[in-house]
């Protein structure tokens, strides 16, 4: 017992709300004619997702709600509600009572409601196709419509019987497979053209990106040679810088002694040059001798004159002593002695009788007359002795001339040794100044000379420093160029350790310099532009063509497994369906035989034949493999069921040539086998017992309880004998109103109502 309740309002001539609960397994809806009895079935269609008007007797969703009568008033909605028992989860929601709801206003607009939350149409028929129950399905016969599935054709038999197996879930999920399929197919073809068009620029940008690569990885090289270059360069610069000032410093220093040495040694010269002074000096010197030796030869001269003079009166005076000696040596008579003492005796005597002084002094005086008398008168010469004395005198003059003379002679002398003297040093002076000066000369042309090869080796360092500075320069400029193509790890070589000690020929470095130069060329003539710009787009273009190829694979994969899942389908599909029509025949044979006291009826599965337009066009009989004409309807041979009936005591063997009654019977028989193999939760049958005999409709009500154990029934009957079999009455009546009202009735009230 699935099926609980249902709620019919406002639909069709359900006017007002009615509620027919289904307790036991068969429930009968019974009526008189027009009486709304047929829209209970149609309230069942439209809440189980029906999408047909039509099958529901209607032309626009408008007349599904009630329309008012003379008494009442037309709604505005209709509402059917379906309650299911989902304790057994036939329904696949995890809830023990299903309510599936649907409403329709008079705009036309539906509404679908599972356990009162608004959902989607899709969502009701998903979760009912699970329990095998459909809107337009098997379960549900219309007034009517029992012979139905005689009359189809064969494709849509066979999807009626597809439907009643519950293969409809299969071509379900197989027609949205295609759909997805389709969309699949259709979105590899959108992100194939995606990629054939990113193709050429993404192939253009990674041969950029190979550029740029090798452009990076030249810029890495070059990164490298850089780094060695300019670090051996750096070390190179500094070593010669101060390899050439230490060789500068020696020449430097010795320059600067000798330009103090060339000013000396000039001074020197300078001085020598101011000799003027010194000649005058020497002039003035000579002059000053000359003159004092004049001075001094004017004494010896004066003292020879005064010697000789002296001489001279020295030899008058010997004369004279000589003269004096022999004067001296005369001899004197003593008579004459004798007389002369007497005489000086009396004046002696004289004496003795003077008192004074003065007295005294004159006798003396007397005495020394008488004394010289004697002797003047006894010599010989009478020479002046006053001459002598006055020789001496004159020697003594000249003595004191000599003497003043010598003293002068002397004085001039030392003032001649003086002079001498300073001459003899100024001469020595001067003759030493004059070597000093060759000296000097000769200390100016050596030191000019070394001056000259300090200065060329100076030059010569001067020269390689020159050269150094250009290099410094040079390397300046490479560093600044380092920097720009290889980045700044290309300049920082503080970090690089290399022996500092460690001399290579200069050549090396040229080489070094070589390479660079040539890759650097290499890299200038690679000419890409802005290698991180077309990395990054090339990142982005690949990325977005992986995301493509991802999406294609995606989609290849997708594709292949709703491939696969639909020729899965179609396999179960098939294989259900051989099954199941194996089932249906075993139960059709059975009814079929109950129903007509024997006899045999059998589904047979035909695959059509490809049928011609015209039957009688010779070429395509004659030729199988000739195309096919135009306009030719070409059935595509699919899979479809005819009927085999075979009446007992009766050649009868089509079904056009069935009575209504047989035709009955045997879609009876037909609809039963199908019920019975795949039982639906419930079944609805709506007068298909209409065109049944007494006999038949015995047949027919003991067909319904068996089939009851399976499916609950609904059976809108007008049949005495269906109606006793049924567990549930409801009476349907027409009101005055013009609605439809539902009464819980007995058997035999329904009998009475029925008529
Ligand atoms: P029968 O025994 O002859 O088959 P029935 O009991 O099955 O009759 P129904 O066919 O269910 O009767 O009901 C038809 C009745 O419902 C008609 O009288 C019709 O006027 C009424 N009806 C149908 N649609 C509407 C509507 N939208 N509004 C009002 N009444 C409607």
């Amino acid at each position: 017992m699935y099926l609980k309740s249902l709620e019919i309002s406002g639909f069709k001539s359900f006017a007002k709300k009615a509620t027919l609960s289904f307790t036991s397994p068969i429930a009968s809806i019974v009526g008189p004619n027009g009486s709304g009895k047929s829209n209970v079935a149609e309230a069942f269609r439209f809440v189980l997702g029906e999408q047909s008007i039509k099958s529901m007797r209607g032309k626009r969703g408008e007349d599904l709600i009630f329309n008012g009568s003379a008494e009442a008033g037309r709604v505005n909605r209709a509402s059917v509600k379906v309650v299911f028992d989902n304790a057994k989860r036939i329904l696949n929601i995890d809830f023990d009572e299903v309510t599936i709801e649907r409403l329709v206003h008079r705009d036309g607009i539906n509404e679908y409601l599972i356990n009162g939350s608004q959902v989607r149409l899709k969502d009701v028929i998903e979760l009912l196709a699970g329990a095998h129950i459909g809107a337009s399905g098997h379960h549900i016969i219309s007034q009517g419509e029992a012979d139905r599935i005689l009359s189809a054709n064969m494709h849509e038999r066979r999807e009626m019987i597809e439907d009643a197996l519950g293969l409809k879930v299969y071509h379900y999920k197989k027609q949205e497979s295609i759909r997805k399929l389709e969309k699949t197919e259709e979105n590899m073809e959108q992100v194939e053209s995606l990629r054939k068009e990113i193709a050429p620029h993404l192939k253009f940008l990674k041969k950029q990106v190979e550029k740029a690569e090798k452009v990076r990885e030249m810029r890495e090289e070059l990164r490298g040679l850089y780094r060695e270059y300019l670090k051996r360069e750096e070390i190179y610069l500094a070593r010669e810088k101060n390899t050439i000032a230490k060789e500068k410093a020696q020449p430097a220093h010795e320059l600067a002694r000798l330009d103090k040495e060339l000013e000396h040694a000039r001074s020197v010269l300078e001085k020598s040059k101011n000799k003027d002074g010194t000649s005058n000096e020497v002039i003035a010197l000579e002059k000053a001798l000359a003159d004092i030796r004049r001075e001094r030869d004017g004494y010896t001269r004066e003292l020879g004159q005064i010697d000789g003079e002296i001489g001279a009166l020295k030899r008058v005076i010997a004369k004279e002593r000589e003269q004096q000696a022999r004067e001296d040596s005369k001899t004197v008579y003593l008579k004459d002695v004798e007389e002369i003492v007497r005489k000086v005796d009396q004046h002696i005597g004289h004496s003795f009788e003077k008192k004074s002084v003065e007295e005294l002094q004159s006798i003396f005086g007397s005495i020394k007359e008488l004394l010289f008398g004697f002797i003047s008168l006894h010599k010989t010469t009478t020479a002046p002795t006053d001459k002598g004395v006055t020789t001496e005198a004159e020697i003594n003059k000249l003595e004191d001339s000599k003497k003043k003379l010598t003293a002068q002679s002397e004085n001039a002398e030392v003032r001649e040794k003086e002079l001498g003297h300073r001459y003899a040093v100024l001469k020595d002076s001067i003759e030493r100044e004059k070597d000093s000066n060759r000296d000097a000369e000769k200390e100016v042309f050596r030191i000019i000379a070394r001056q000259n090869e300090v200065r060329s080796i100076l030059n010569t360092l001067n020269g390689r420093s020159e050269r150094i500075s250009l290099e410094e320069d040079a390397y300046k400029r490479e560093l600044n160029e380092a920097y720009i193509l290889a980045g700044r790890e290309a300049v920082d070589v503080k970090s690089i350790v290399v022996d500092p000690h460690f001399v290579e020929p200069r050549q090396a470095q040229e080489d070094r310099k070589r390479v660079l130069e040539k890759l650097k060329i290499r890299i200038e003539d690679s000419g890409t532009g802005n290698a991180d710009d077309v990395l990054k787009e090339c990142k982005e273009v690949e990325e977005r063509d992986a995301f493509l190829e991802k999406e294609l694979t995606d989609l290849v994969l997708a594709k292949q497994s709703l491939e696969n899942l639909i020729a899965d389908l179609d396999t179960r599909l098939d294989l259900e369906f051989k099954e199941g029509i194996l089932k249906i025949n075993a139960q059709f044979s059975h009814f079929f035989s109950l129903m007509f006291g024997g006899g045999s009826a059998e589904l047979q599965v035909i695959r059509e034949k490809k049928r011609k337009k015209s039957d009688t066009d010779l070429s395509v009989l004659l030729d199988d493999e000739a195309p096919l004409p135009e306009n030719t309807e070409d059935e595509d041979g699919r899979e479809g069921i005819e009927i085999a009936v075979n009446l007992p005591r009766k050649k009868v063997k089509s079904l056009m040539m069935l009575s209504g009654g047989e035709r009955a019977l045997t879609s009876i028989a037909l609809l039963f086998a199908i019920s019975q193999v795949n039982p639906p939760p419930f079944i609805i049958l709506d007068e298909t017992d209409a065109a049944l005999d007494e006999a038949n409709s015995r047949k027919y009500g003991d067909m319904i309880e068996s089939l009851a154990k399976y499916s609950q029934l609904i059976l809108i009957t007008h049949n005495r004998e269906t109606m006793s079999r049924a567990g549930t009455l409801y009476g349907v009546t027409m009101g005055a109103d013009g609605g439809s009202k539902l009464l819980s009735i007995q058997f035999d009230e329904a009998v009475k109502v029925a008529k």
